[in-house]
């Protein structure tokens, strides 16, 4: 069994590095440490735990070239988004620190007892297994809600950051967190399989597809453990006659090409009403053919290659098989090596993959609707359910439709976004479970019921 992991720049091909997996011996010696850890962490009071999050927000501006030329380097995002996503993460790392004591303070409930409250208690180690998309901040919105409760954490992440896997625990340990708080795990499936069944590991965490969800959800039900799934989406945009393009087409890019198509929440279905159609599909194919695309480390790149080479063969079959179907293309469709050019679909139809499977990659389906209902009726045709987006100058009319929509969010005149300050999560085929927010904070502690008579 190849017990390495060798990483590549996507970009070029070149070899970055070649890690060893760990021993059982030394997963062990982790496990150990996260739950001697565990045992001081929980009383440390809450405050003093928010307290780190300074810290940790210090060592990621202190090391923002760093960290963010890392992960351009092991997953092609280009240079000016990976210091975004290092900020994003400083945010969150404020925002729980001014918070998590309010979020996680006794809640007092009037009963007919003398006193009656809800406390809210770390519930032990819990193992993140996360995707290479968003390298840090999938794992820091994961990890600084869940260690300022109070619990450890493992994190298991993609093979191919992992440098950025291991420059993470770096950033806890720089930061002064005990250690044992945050570990970086080098493991393959199997060896995760056997930690989710290990009796010191409480719950899991995972963002990453449905058939990792399917697998990892499945064995942490047969020890019958909680878990949180961030999966796969299918998000509609829906673009109605009366959207006003001067403000928001930028946004409609965005919201499918940045990260060169490689969100989870992006808009992977365009469903626009007739009215518009033809406007649409001019303005929009102008603006994507304005994309700069070149080798992510330079800094005025704004679309690059995809994380590995196999994404790109693996979106180009679903380009392929929808254009037998009749999909017409618009624009691009190039394929060499991890390379995929913008590409925009026109013609797609519900039996189309690249209607009813995830693209993950810069590929934009159009669909023509009818009317706000069909386009809704549209929109809803997904075994997926993170978001959708609508964009009108109609507010009444959109707000009217959020009862219609079975998402985990909705967002009228934006791309769906994740903030700290809101829940984000999935329905159906993406997941369940919540992250960020309060909602986020409370998925790994012991809601615990506390009732007194005198
Ligand atoms: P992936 O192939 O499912 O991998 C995600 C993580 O799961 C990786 O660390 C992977 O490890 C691990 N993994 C997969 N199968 C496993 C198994 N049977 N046992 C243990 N570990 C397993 O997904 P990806 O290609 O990295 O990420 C893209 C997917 O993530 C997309 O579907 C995207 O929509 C989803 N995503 C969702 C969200 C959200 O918030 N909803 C956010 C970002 C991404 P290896 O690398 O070693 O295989």
């Amino acid at each position: 069994m190849n017990n390495t992991i060798t990483t590549y720049n996507p970009y070029n091909g070149d070899k970055l590095n070649r890690y060893t997996l760990f021993s059982t011996e030394k997963t062990h010696s982790i496990l150990d440490a996260a739950e001697n850890t565990f045992n001081d962490w929980k009383l440390t009071p809450i405050k003093k735990r928010a307290k780190l999050l300074r810290k940790l927000g210090d060592v990621l501006n202190e090391n923002i070239e760093k960290y963010s030329k890392l992960i351009t380097l092991e997953m092609g995002k280009p240079i000016a988004e990976s210091r975004a996503e290092i900020k994003k993460c400083i945010l969150l790392c404020d925002f729980y620190e001014k918070n998590a004591a309010r979020f996680l303070s006794d809640h007092i409930i009037d009963t007919e007892a003398h006193e009656s409250f809800i406390s809210y208690d770390p519930l032990g180690i819990i193992l993140a297994v996360m995707p290479w998309n968003y390298p840090f901040w999938q794992v820091f919105r994961f990890a600084v809600p869940t260690l300022t409760a109070g619990n450890t954490g493992l994190l298991k992440h993609a093979s191919n950051v992992t440098g950025c896997a291991l420059a993470i625990q770096e950033c806890f340990e720089q930061a002064g967190y005990p250690i044992g708080c945050f570990q970086t795990l080098l493991s393959n499936h199997e060896d995760i399989e056997t930690l989710i069944k290990n009796d010191n590991v409480k719950a899991i965490s995972l963002t990453g597809s449905e058939k990792a969800g399917i697998s990892i959800a499945g064995t942490a039900s047969t020890v019958l453990k909680k878990s949180v799934l961030e999966l796969g989406g299918n998000n509609a945009c829906i673009v109605l006659d009366d959207a006003d393009l001067d403000r928001y087409l930028n946004t409609m890019v965005k919201a499918r090409f940045q990260n060169s198509g490689q969100s989870c929440i992006a808009a992977k279905r365009f469903i626009v009403t007739e009215g518009i159609y033809d406007t649409f599909l001019k303005r929009f194919k102008a603006e994507v053919e304005k994309l700069k695309y070149d080798n992510p480390l330079k800094e005025t790149t704004q679309t690059s290659v995809l994380a590995r080479e196999d994404l790109a063969e693996e979106l180009q079959k679903q380009v392929d098989s929808s254009i037998k179907k009749g999909a017409k293309i618009l624009l691009g469709n190039i394929q060499k090596g991890a390379y995929f050019s913008p590409t925009i679909l026109t013609d797609v139809t519900e039996d189309m993959d690249v209607f009813t499977e995830e693209t993950f990659g810069p590929v934009a389906p159009i669909i023509k609707a009818k009317d706000l209902d069909h386009a809704i009726s549209l929109a809803s045709n997904s075994r997926f359910g993170l978001g959708t987006m609508l964009f009108t100058k109609d507010i009444e009319t959109a707000r009217n439709k959020i009862g219609s929509i079975n998402d985990g969010a909705f967002f009228i005149n934006d791309m769906v976004k994740s903030d700290p300050r809101l829940p984000f999560g999935g329905t159906k085929a993406s997941g369940y479970g919540r992250e960020l927010s309060q909602e986020g904070i409370l998925e790994f502690v012991n809601i615990k019921t506390i009732y007194i008579n005198k």
